[in-house]
């Protein structure tokens, strides 16, 4: 999974009790502060990003294909101490607490993207406006 790098990076994460979950929009789920790495690679950063949807499928109850649980938990025994396998962040007592929090920011992001839609075809309108006038 992780480069001999980010590996050694990653077991330096440390727990921070007072960490909270925040909805993420590129992997549809929900991190905690503590369990990111700012130095990940690039690569790494990317697999990580499928690591954190599969680990909101698992919180969630989605269901999800046997081999990815397997690789779920090989990853847990290679770095059991890293935040992101705390137990109580998949546990199924936080499920509507996070699918709601995901929902959530995709609808506002949407309304966002959709807003910003119409005032860039008002402002392309508002152009071809003035250039009829102008000329
Ligand atoms: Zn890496």
């Amino acid at each position: 999974m992780f480069c001999k790098q980010c590996a050694a990076l990653t077991r330096q994460l440390q727990h921070d009790p007072l960490a909270e979950p925040r909805a993420e929009l590129l992997t549809g789920s929900c991190i905690w502060t503590d369990e990111r790495c700012r130095d990940w690679c690039s690569e790494c950063t990317d697999k990580v990003r499928e690591l954190f949807h599969l680990r909101y499928q698992i919180t969630v109850g989605d269901s999800v294909p046997a081999e990815a649980i397997t690789y779920f938990l090989e990853l847990e025994r290679w770095f059991p101490n890293w935040p992101f396998f705390r137990p109580e962040r998949r546990s199924p007592g936080i499920a509507d607490k996070i699918r709601r929090m995901v929902r959530h920011n995709t609808k506002r992001t949407c309304i966002a993207i959709e807003r910003m839609d119409r005032e860039y075809r008002k402002r392309e309108a508002d152009q071809t406006q003035e250039h009829r006038t102008n000329g």
